[in-house]
């Protein structure tokens, strides 16, 4: 299948929907521990995410990307808004459907040191999440394993290894290896490659795009780094204070973003057009406390086109272009 025919799929089958997602934390204080604030985590949030494609959530820390991300795992209940996977409303899963969905959602994370049980083998690493799912008979679990580090591009033989004996970069291969373990529709990839060597981050997003073409597996790729998310992804989303502030296929998101918190992003990191980063204003300032966000527009204090309007209203969610929707008053 070719990207673009992997797009066109990725867009007309819905895998996971996400729709208008709120997630407030109390914050409590005092001997009886009464709730004084909330900290407004994600605020009115929604997206798909089609079968075999990549989405992408990028946004600084404490913008929301992690709290949704815990919503999609089943970490959490969506206490506001919906989320359905593969049809099924995650707020009602319970009994098989409930050990079905954690099947099908896996997850890899930052730190594959943390992430692997340094006193386990690599073998029974990659067993046990088929062990607790009662997936297979021992024979063919053992033939699994040598499957998946296949799968990773690790020699079948290492199964025997242990955590410490591998490099960081092959250890993340190992994780991904265990998230395969039980066949997954979609893997929620946490900053995926931001702990490994600048040299071996490609090798192993190259291996995660390899992976979704001979599987057809959806990922959800959050990271903080908008160029590197927009190469590897088919959609993009950017998240700024608990909402989001853009949305768009990862092609016009590059060429031509619209949002200044987005453009801000790129003129912070290393853009792929440098004439693009001389042309974006770059983001001022500190975020703004999710306890009490701004008025009107949560981006309005750090905004270099910020309007008497922008403290006044909140920007209306629009199309701006086919599939690409901004939320921001300048549009
Ligand atoms: Fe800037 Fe106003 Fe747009 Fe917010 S709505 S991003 S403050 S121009």
């Amino acid at each position: 299948m070719t990207t673009a025919e992997r797009s066109t799929a990725a867009a007309t089958e819905p895998l996971l929907e996400v729709t208008n997602l709120v997630r407030h934390y109390p914050v409590k204080s005092g001997l009886l521990q009464r709730t004084v604030a909330h900290v407004h985590a994600i605020d009115g949030v929604s997206f798909s995410i089609a079968r075999g494609e990549t989405f992408g959530l990028v946004g600084e820390s404490g913008c929301g990307k992690t709290t949704t991300a815990r919503q999609v795992l089943l970490v959490e209940r969506p206490p506001e808004g919906m989320v359905t996977f593969a049809g099924r409303d995650l707020a009602t899963l319970k009994g098989r459907e409930l050990r079905r969905h954690r099947r099908d959602v896996q997850a890899v994370f930052q730190d594959p040191y943390s992430s692997l049980n340094p006193r386990m083998r690599v073998r029974d690493i990659l067993m046990e999440p088929m062990v607790v799912h009662g997936m297979y008979d021992r024979g063919r679990r053992r033939e699994r394993v040598g499957d998946l580090l296949r799968i990773v591009g690790l020699n079948p033989h290492s199964a025997d290894l242990y955590p410490h004996q591998f490099s960081g970069g092959q250890r993340q291969r190992v994780a991904i290896a265990r998230a395969l373990a039980l066949e997954p529709k979609l893997i929620v990839l946490d900053e995926p490659v931001s702990a490994l060597d600048v040299s071996i981050r490609a090798q192993v997003l190259n291996l995660l795009r390899d992976i979704q073409k001979n599987l057809g597996i959806s990922y959800l790729l959050i990271a903080h780094d908008l160029a590197s998310v927009a190469q590897a992804s088919h959609r993009v989303a950017v998240m700024y204070l608990g909402r989001m502030v853009e949305m768009a296929p990862s092609r016009p998101l590059v060429t031509e973003p619209l949002h200044p918190y987005t453009k801000g992003l790129f003129a912070a990191a290393l853009p792929p057009d440098p004439r693009l980063a001389r042309q974006l204003p770059a983001i001022q300032g500190e975020i703004p406390s999710p306890i009490n966000p701004p008025s009107g527009c949560r981006f309005r204090t750090r905004c270099p086109a910020v309007m008497d309007i922008c403290s006044q209203a909140a920007p209306v969610w629009k199309e701006v272009k086919p599939g690409h929707f901004v939320e921001c008053h300048l549009y």
